[in-house]
């Protein structure tokens, strides 16, 4: 069992905030990541809505957020968080490589893309299926794709895809899209998207590899089937909180409950970013959060 003063969980946008503010105050914290750092980030087409940059590419702002780590001396730890539980006056957290005994953590899971769950899904995941158009969209250029979904990250990723697809479709549950206008009005003049709506998909078909999806019109029950090689889900997230034993610190969808200092119900414990219950989940709410919530920490940790 290792002894740390302040873990923090996720290398996303928060998590390297808080990384940052908690070593310019003068503390060392334990990051640990169990994947790609950047969080979603990382496989985000553009970023617009960044103070800044008018226009970033994902990855670009991704890695100078990590180069600022590198710069302020601070490592990223690979690991997979597995349990955290607060015992007695400690957190007690463990991974798939260590135990370890903390003053302070700091949750910065992020969240996971949901499935759709329809025939075929699992049959054709990495052979046509994916959720992330930035990394596998060019293995279906010029040839038929899809996004499925309605919110920002579809028709972000649907705008990246449309010069590589031929043709791309847009399918969406509803004839309102839950995005913003300003993506809205792109996808609905481009001339290389087809929008369909109001349609959910049914099944996915193929042989080896993924060559159809059958469509059903919510509104008059049409069924159609269109020839995709390409189709990437966007359809909302989960939290990222199987990890957490105290379960009072979760609502009922398993977003991590915080008061306006970043602080859970648990003295010890805090979460920031998207794993929390919040309105907005944007790279400069994020980043707020981890600051907001290093300023807590270092109060929680003087008293
Ligand atoms: P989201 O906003 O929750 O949108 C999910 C979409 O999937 C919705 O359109 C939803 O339809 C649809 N959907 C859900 N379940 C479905 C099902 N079973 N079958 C078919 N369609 C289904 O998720 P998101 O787009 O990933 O965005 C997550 C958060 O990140 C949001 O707060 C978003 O604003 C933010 N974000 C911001 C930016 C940015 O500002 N640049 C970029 C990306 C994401 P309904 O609309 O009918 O519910």
């Amino acid at each position: 069992m290792e002894n740390k003063k302040i873990i923090i969980i996720g290398a996303g946008p928060s998590g390297i905030t808080a990384s940052i503010y908690l070593k310019r105050a003068g503390y060392t914290p334990y990051l640990i990541e169990s994947s790609m750092p950047g969080g979603k980030l990382s496989l985000t087409y553009k970023i617009e809505n960044y103070p800044g940059f008018d226009e970033i590419l994902g990855s670009d702002l991704a890695f100078k957020m990590m180069d600022q780590l590198t710069k302020n001396n601070i490592d990223i730890n690979f690991e997979t968080v597995e349990e955290v539980e607060k015992k007695e006056d400690k957190v007690y957290v463990k991974t798939n490589i260590n135990e370890y005994l903390t003053d302070v953590v700091i949750i910065a899971s992020g969240t996971k893309e949901n499935k759709l769950n329809i025939k075929g899904e699992e049959e054709f995941f990495h052979k046509g299926i994916s959720f992330c158009a930035v990394c596998d969209g060019g293995f279906y250029r010029n040839k038929p794709m899809a996004i499925i979904g309605g919110g920002n990250s579809a028709l972000e990723e649907a705008l990246y895809l449309e010069n590589i697809a031929s043709p791309l479709y847009v399918i969406h549950r509803r004839k309102e899209f839950r995005g913003d206008k300003i993506v809205v009005d792109k996808i609905e003049n481009s001339e290389n998207i087809k929008v369909l709506t109001p349609y959910i998909p049914l099944e996915f078909k193929g042989n080896d590899k993924l060559e159809s999806l059958v469509l059903k019109n919510v509104e008059t029950g049409e069924i159609k089937e269109v020839e995709v090689n390409g189709v990437f889900e966007y359809v909302g997230q989960s939290a990222n909180t199987s990890f957490v034993k105290d379960k009072e610190i979760l609502n009922e969808k398993g977003y991590v409950e915080v008061n306006e200092k970043m602080e859970t119900k648990i003295e010890g414990i805090f979460a920031i970013g998207d794993v929390i219950n919040k309105e907005l989940r944007q790279i400069v709410t994020a980043s707020s959060d981890g600051a907001i919530c290093s300023i807590s920490v270092i109060n929680y940790l003087k008293k």
